[in-house]
């Protein structure tokens, strides 16, 4: 039965002489679409060898329609733009903090062309690029100096084998965190082939738990802000300024990973537990690593600063080229700075910011406005504003909350799941979040400019 089909399909040639593929070797390339056509047709001849595709063969017009939508599907850019209605302001699965205006004409200067971006790892000295976004990082932290790699993951890797291989780096046992299920704290401490030390107990560590553990073999302390959960209760944990005082005592580095890199206090909008990055090194931290694309609103990078002496040391290492940064990072990164030197600019360019900053009251007319126009969807049964809470970072349990105003949505038919899922196929994508039996779009992460975008989208689902 198998070999009479396999006799029935069309050849190559064939095909590309079909109605379905011939404009297609103009429009795409004639390579993109022979490599399309022989791809399908090996799938199809396995298909029936296997015989599960019970021997029944289109005919050639359908097949090759079925190539040709396959081909186009190749040739769409592989991100699509989403509108993030999540209400997850920094949400990892969605690239973290969109970019400034500003980032995007500075990465347009340099990206088609040739830029002078090298660093000189012999010597550790920063090219004139390098050393004009480390002095943004210096004048916005305090610190000696900096050095930018791929991301904090990096950074951390970074330090722990730079001053730590075959040595001990002693840390809380409160604070070996995990992030987003492939960032783990102790994992990333063995690939650096430094000692994981842990002192205390998950809820309560003490100065004298960090001092009884300094031996011979102690290369650092470690501080990691625990950024997607908080241990409430009956705790105790060791602050900056006593692990510093210790860490003095006894010449050993203190490294502060403070996570989101807050370059100033974000408590006017409701944030209170992140860490600023210049308070860590004024308190005496010897070396302070963040993330560029979660509070500071720019690229993905992870960002060193310290001590002079320390940053050099790390930028010799050899693991600093495998984890350096192109062109592009460095052009957004440092436009991303020289508008965070300006706290009243930064609000109103850094995109996060506006966000953050969008009052609880332009939530409530947008959202009042928007419900309406939603609920008049044909696949929309009812739609109204409710206010709710927004979430800094997508962790499990994230503990930083954040007042916002949603439309509540419940489709005329199908599960909410279903209607996610066509959101999620609309153009731009729209992701909502599920709570209890309705579909919120969360406005706190939607910027203002995309609110007919959103409701086209629901419009668009049948
Ligand atoms: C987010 C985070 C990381 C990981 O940073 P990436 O830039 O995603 O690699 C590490 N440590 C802390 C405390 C964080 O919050």
């Amino acid at each position: 039965m198998a070999p009479h089909v396999l006799r029935k399909i069309p050849s190559v040639t064939e095909l590309l002489e079909s109605k379905p593929l011939r404009p297609l070797v103009e429009r795409v390339s004639h390579n993109v679409v022979v490599s399309g056509v022989r791809g399908f047709l090996d799938e199809l001849r396995a298909d029936i060898g296997k015989s599960t595709n019970g021997g029944n063969l289109p005919d050639v017009t359908e097949l090759a329609e079925k190539i040709a939508r396959r081909i186009l599907q190749g040739e769409q850019p592989s991100l699509r733009p989403v509108i993030n209605a999540s209400g997850i302001l920094l949400h990892t699965g969605l690239g973290r903090a969109p970019l400034s205006q500003a980032a995007l004409d500075e990465l347009q200067l340099v990206a088609g062309g040739y830029a002078s971006v090298e660093l000189d790892l012999a010597t550790g000295k920063r090219s004139q690029r390098m050393r004009a976004v480390e002095g943004l990082l210096c004048q916005l932290t305090g610190a000696e100096a900096a050095l930018v790699v791929n991301n904090n993951a990096a950074a951390t890797l970074l330090v722990l084998s730079a001053l730590a291989t075959g040595k001990e780096v002693i840390v809380s046992r409160g604070e070996l965190i995990e992030i987003g299920g492939s960032y783990r704290l102790p994992d990333v401490m063995q690939a650096s082939g430094a000692r994981l030390h842990e002192v205390g107990t998950t809820n309560k560590t003490r100065v004298s738990d960090y001092e009884q553990a300094i031996g011979e073999c102690t290369a650092a302390l470690m501080r990691v802000h625990t950024s997607n959960y908080v241990v409430l209760g009956f705790t105790a944990a060791v602050s900056l300024e006593e692990l510093v005082a210790l860490g003095r005592r006894h010449q050993l580095p203190v490294i502060d990973d403070i996570g989101s890199g807050a370059v100033r206090d974000f408590g006017e909008y409701g944030i209170t537990d992140e860490p600023v990055a210049g308070h860590s090194i004024q308190v005496g931290a010897d070396l302070v690593l963040f993330s560029g694309d979660k509070l500071l609103g720019g690229p993905q990078c992870g960002i060193i600063v310290g001590r002079r002496a320390l940053i050099e040391r790390i930028a010799g290492h050899p693991l600093t080229r495998a984890l350096r940064v192109g062109k592009l990072t460095l052009a957004a990164l440092g436009a991303t700075l020289r508008l965070h030197r300006d706290p009243a600019q930064a609000n109103r360019e850094i995109p996060l910011l506006q966000l953050l900053a969008a009052p609880l009251d332009n939530l409530k007319n947008r959202a009042e406005r928007l419900a309406p126009q939603i609920a008049a969807a044909p696949a929309v049964a009812e739609a109204k504003a409710v206010e709710d809470e927004a979430f800094l970072g997508g962790g499990s349990v994230p503990n930083q909350r954040l007042a916002t105003w949603c439309v509540a949505l419940r489709p005329q038919q199908g599960s909410l799941d279903r209607m996610a899922s066509e959101l999620r196929s609309a153009t731009p994508a729209i992701v909502g979040r599920l709570k209890a039996d309705w579909l919120l779009l969360d406005l706190r992460t939607v910027m203002p400019g995309q609110d007919s975008q959103l409701v086209q989208g629901v419009l668009g689902v049948r």
